[in-house]
């Protein structure tokens, strides 16, 4: 098939029928249902957009027939820019907070399958699987979600890392038709959205016998027997865009997964067993340069929309001459830039791998992925403190309905060049980006979704190579001037 319309999407996900619980509940159809029919929606919307736009949305396969471009595996720079251009049409589409489209995998996905031997250097058949998989996947153009971190019940160092063994996902057994695992593992964002789990390691497993039944990676169905997805609380409570301009539209939900006896069948298995793999996987095969690229663009397109809405909150309060203000909004246009730049230099210096395929550079994403999580909390505090009581001074779609209410609405509601309605919108925006569940929610994604930040600045630390500067304060200090 390749790259799918909406409809396509929407009438798969119907069919799924994957076990989701929802505040005691089990979830009889998503797309219909109040807490995921909006996104659902929004996620079809990306999908049409593809076929509104193939030529900068999808690529030519090798078969002939037209895939979504996040599934590309780059065969030059230009290819990798492309590739950003289409993921900014979807993260836009999200204004940034949508973080989970689906070429946040797919490019992991295609990045892996260019890692091919990496994989086959464990088994053979894991190297066939990976590449099978990545053709099934673009073929169909999947929704997935994925799961890396096991339940921290206990700091204590169990087998599984900082986890208690007995509830982390493990191998139970191998069998003829594939392995066998149970245990939990959280989160999986989008999870109810979504067609695929991917079941990767992250967690960093002491290289010892026992880790092994913890070291696995694999794909299966959402709807596979065993397996189980329990929400949070939903953000989207069903009111109208108006009331919640952003959870009516973008709530891609997180979920805890359990896995009860589920079977992997052996074609869908990539690792099992092996410690050492398991814990390189994203480095060794570039994935994770390639879900960076997806991460940078989204931070461009959230911090844009931040930076504008702050823009229009002080052009309609008459705020934009006073200082604080402009200092405050200077402080967003060097997030944003900061962003820009760190995505065009990763794009302009894209090289490729030892996989042969090309990957933009690391250095910038880094940077930018280090960076974000410390500065994605102050936009927010920019945004409340641009705003103050005005952020509660928000009356609903119900009270605008009311006819008692409305005269007082629309004569203390309304702002510098905006009527009431209109004033009132733009502060519910600002609300739900800064004080809201939704708001809340967000500003937790940016500091933790792509890993503890504590360890990816020691990973980034790891990852510069520090010797020559060292080497020149040195000579400075031996210096006989
Ligand atoms: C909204 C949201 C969505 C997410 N979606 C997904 C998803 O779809 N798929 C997925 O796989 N994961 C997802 N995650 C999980 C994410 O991968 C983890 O949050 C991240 O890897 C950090 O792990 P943790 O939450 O277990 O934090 P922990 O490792 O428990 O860390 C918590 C805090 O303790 C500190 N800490 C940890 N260890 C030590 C130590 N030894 N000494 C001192 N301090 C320490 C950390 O620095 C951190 O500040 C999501 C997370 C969030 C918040």
């Amino acid at each position: 098939m390749g790259a799918r319309s909406g409809n396509n999407y929407l009438s798969a996900l119907k069919k799924l029928g994957a076990e989701i619980w929802i505040g005691g509940e089990r979830v009889r159809e998503v797309t219909s249902h109040p807490a995921f029919q909006n996104c659902a929606r929004s996620l079809a919307s990306l999908y049409d957009l593809q076929m509104e736009r193939p030529e900068a949305m999808t690529f030519r396969t090798d078969d002939g027939g037209r895939a979504g471009l996040s599934f590309v595996q780059p065969k030059s720079a230009d290819e990798v820019r492309k590739r950003g251009h289409m993921m900014k049409v979807w993260a836009d589409f999200g204004c940034g907070f949508l973080g989970r489209t689906p070429d946040y995998l797919n490019v992991s996905i295609a990045a892996m399958a260019a890692a091919h031997e990496f994989f086959s250097e464990s088994d053979p058949r894991y190297g066939d699987n990976i590449q099978n998989y990545y053709r099934e996947a673009r073929n169909h153009d999947w929704c997935a979600t994925h799961t890396l971190v096991n339940p921290r019940a206990s700091r204590a160092q169990g087998w599984a890392g900082h986890t208690d063994a007995d509830l982390a996902l493990k191998l139970v057994e191998r069998t003829t038709d594939g392995i066998v695992v149970s245990g939990c593992r959280m989160l999986a964002t989008l999870a109810p959205m979504s067609e695929e789990l991917l079941v990767f390691p992250s967690t960093v497993l002491k290289a010892e016998p026992a880790a092994e039944p913890f070291a696995l990676s694999f794909a299966i169905p959402c709807n596979a027997k065993g397996l189980k997805f329990l929400c949070r609380d939903p953000y989207d409570i069903g009111r109208s865009k108006f009331d919640h301009p952003l959870a009516a539209r973008f709530e891609e939900m997180d979920c805890v997964v359990i896995f009860d006896h589920v079977v992997v069948p052996w074609e869908r298995v990539f690792l099992c067993g092996d410690v050492v793999r398991c814990n390189a996987l994203y480095a060794a095969t570039s994935a994770v340069v390639h879900m960076m690229h997806q991460v940078v663009v989204k931070n461009v397109a959230k911090s844009e929309f931040l930076l504008g809405l702050a823009a229009r909150i002080a052009e309609a309060s008459d705020a934009m001459p006073l200082q604080h203000v402009r200092d405050r909004l200077a402080e967003m246009i060097t997030t944003t830039e900061t962003m820009r730049a760190c995505l065009r230099a990763a794009e302009a210096d894209a090289a490729a791998d030892k996989w042969g395929i090309f990957a933009p550079a690391r250095a910038p994403l880094d940077t930018a992925r280090n960076l974000f999580p410390r500065l994605y909390p102050r936009l927010i505090e920019i945004i409340q403190l641009n705003s103050s009581s005005s952020l509660m001074a928000t009356p609903s779609d119900a009270d605008f309905a009311n006819g008692d209410e409305r005269p007082a609405i629309d004569r203390y509601f309304g702002g510098a060049d905006l009527g009431a309605r209109d004033r009132v919108a733009l502060y519910r925006l600002a609300w739900e980006v800064a004080c809201s569940s939704f708001g809340g929610r967000q500003v937790l994604y940016e500091r933790f979704f792509f890993g503890d930040p504590v360890r990816m600045a020691s990973a980034l630390v790891d990852n510069t190579d520090l010797k020559p500067l060292i080497e020149r304060v040195k000579a400075f200090l031996a210096r006989p001037d």
